[in-house]
């Protein structure tokens, strides 16, 4: 019999996605399947996810999940299995978040899992509950206060501790959580309740997507808070680097790429090249290196470092390809520079998985200049299809790129270019070095080959989270 595993998310690829979490959460139950495991996936039902499901069926009536009725519906999407939470009062919007009732909308999501966990429904009784960043935060607290009979084990795993879910004391009773849960060792956090903070305090194992930054959130610098909390708990706390689906990321069969390829074959990029030039409106220049970045454009991820390093990237003889979105003061100054170099910076504000694609299919190189990266996707996606990632030393950027540095060039063994400090001397010195190694065609392409023979998948998180979840199975 497989081990069960129900996994709690407020986003899965491909139905709903706005970052990483969605592409980590719908990977995963395939390559766990590989290792006799068996997921299902709770979402909540937004339009988007409602829409596409399929094989639906009523799994559990809920007649009152915070104000009124609700059920859960038990469908399908590709092989991925779910539990939806049909509760078109708390989910029935276009945006996922940013509602004036988010802690009742993600309560609803850790109540309705707590309850599957406590074999709700009785054609899929968990023995472990696998709870995913603030939004599924208050599962394990629902877990711990429930009736007192016997329970799944818990994982709780940060995709990003910057996102906590933080909400009014004042809710502890309409969250129907007893006031005995409002303490240090359950939900309190300063004064809120803390969604992800119940989750890191009550869950049996912690997880976070990197080994490095398991270690970052324990520090004052990296732990935003909660540094104290997971110290404490640093004997359950692990990291798991996040895979990419090499099915969905493979150049050989990509369907937004005029040009297929594969490691033998690297010389056939340059037919990206031509194509992403035209789309983006940069100057038909194929012996200009491009840099790539596909990004969320937030302070995290650096931006305003880029611009201030952009100067040296153009005088040194290289392109830039930018897509990304978010804040709009960072959109801004973005479309000043594009504005102050035509022809030179191309600039897509949007999301755009087409043209994500194909930045990484024809950039020479990707640039993530992250403040910190819980893990990055993106890199890993470069390094698969042949783009040098040039990236911040934190993280698991630090994880997953092997610098070009003297020794690791002699071995052979080096995939990227990595940098610190994070600023923007740092990444100037660190388009110097790309742009030197670019210019010795032999050097880069060893770079681009180990760095297409790198393992990206899953295979090997997934062994780690099927042997963590196994160490829960009979324990709790
Ligand atoms: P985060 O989750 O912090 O945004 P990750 O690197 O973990 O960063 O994951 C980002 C994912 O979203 C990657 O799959 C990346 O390709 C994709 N992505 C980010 N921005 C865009 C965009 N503007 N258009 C298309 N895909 C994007």
């Amino acid at each position: 019999m497989p081990l069960r595993v129900l996994s709690v998310a407020s986003e899965l690829y491909p139905l709903v996605k706005t970052g990483g979490l969605a592409d980590v959460t719908g990977a995963l139950p395939a390559a766990l399947a590989a290792h006799d495991v068996a997921v299902r996936t709770l979402l909540p039902g937004y339009p988007a996810v409602l829409a596409r499901i399929e094989g639906v069926s009523p799994a559990l009536a809920l007649p009152d999940l915070f104000g009124a009725p609700a059920r859960v519906l038990a469908a399908r999407a590709g092989d991925l299995a779910l539990f939806i939470v049909d509760a078109p009062h708390l989910y029935a919007r276009d945006a996922l978040y940013g509602h004036a009732d988010d802690a009742l909308r993600f309560a609803a999501l850790g109540a309705v899992a707590a309850a599957i966990g406590r074999g709700a429904v009785a054609g899929f009784i968990p023995e472990v509950v696998h709870a995913h960043d603030w939004q599924a935060g208050l599962t394990p607290a629902y877990l711990a206060n429930g009736d007192g009979g016997g329970r799944p084990g818990t994982v709780m795993t940060v995709h990003n501790l910057a996102y906590q879910g933080k909400m009014p004391a004042g809710l502890l009773a309409t969250l129907g959580l007893p006031v005995s849960a409002y303490t240090m060792e359950g939900v309190e956090y300063f004064g809120t309740i803390g969604f992800l903070k119940a989750g890191l305090r009550l869950s049996d194992r912690i997880t976070t997507v990197s080994p490095s930054y398991a270690a970052e959130i324990q520090t004052s610098e990296g732990g935003m808070g909660l540094d104290g909390l997971l110290r404490a708990r640093a004997g359950v706390l692990s990291g798991i680097r996040n895979g990419i689906d090499t099915a969905v990321w493979n150049p050989a069969i990509d369907r937004h790429l005029p040009a297929r390829y594969d490691a033998a074959h690297p010389d056939l990029r340059a037919a990206n090249k031509a194509a992403l030039q035209t789309t983006l409106g940069l100057a038909p220049e194929p012996a200009c290196p491009l840099f790539g970045v596909i990004s969320r454009l937030t302070w995290q991820k650096g931006m305003d470092i880029l611009a201030e390093a952009l100067t040296t990237l153009i005088g040194g003889g290289g392109r830039l390809a930018l897509l990304g979105t978010g804040d709009a003061p960072i959109e801004a100054a973005l479309h000043t520079l594009a504005a102050a170099h035509p022809g030179r910076v191309g600039l897509r504000i949007g999301y755009d998985e087409a043209l994500a694609h194909l930045i990484q299919g024809d950039a020479d190189a990707l640039l993530v200049p992250s403040r910190f990266e819980p893990c990055g996707l993106t890199q890993l996606c470069a390094l698969r299809y042949g783009a040098v990632p040039v990236v911040a030393r934190v993280g698991g950027l630090a994880d997953t790129v092997i610098d070009a540095n003297e020794a690791a060039l002699a071995a052979g063994v080096a995939t990227g270019v990595q940098f610190a400090p994070v600023t923007a001397a740092g990444l100037d010195a660190a388009i110097a070095r790309t742009l030197a190694l670019w210019r010795e065609p032999r050097a880069w392409r060893r770079l681009q080959a180990n760095g297409m023979a790198a393992e990206v998948g899953w295979d090997r998180p997934a062994a780690q989270y099927a042997a963590l979840y196994r160490t829960l199975v009979g324990q709790v």
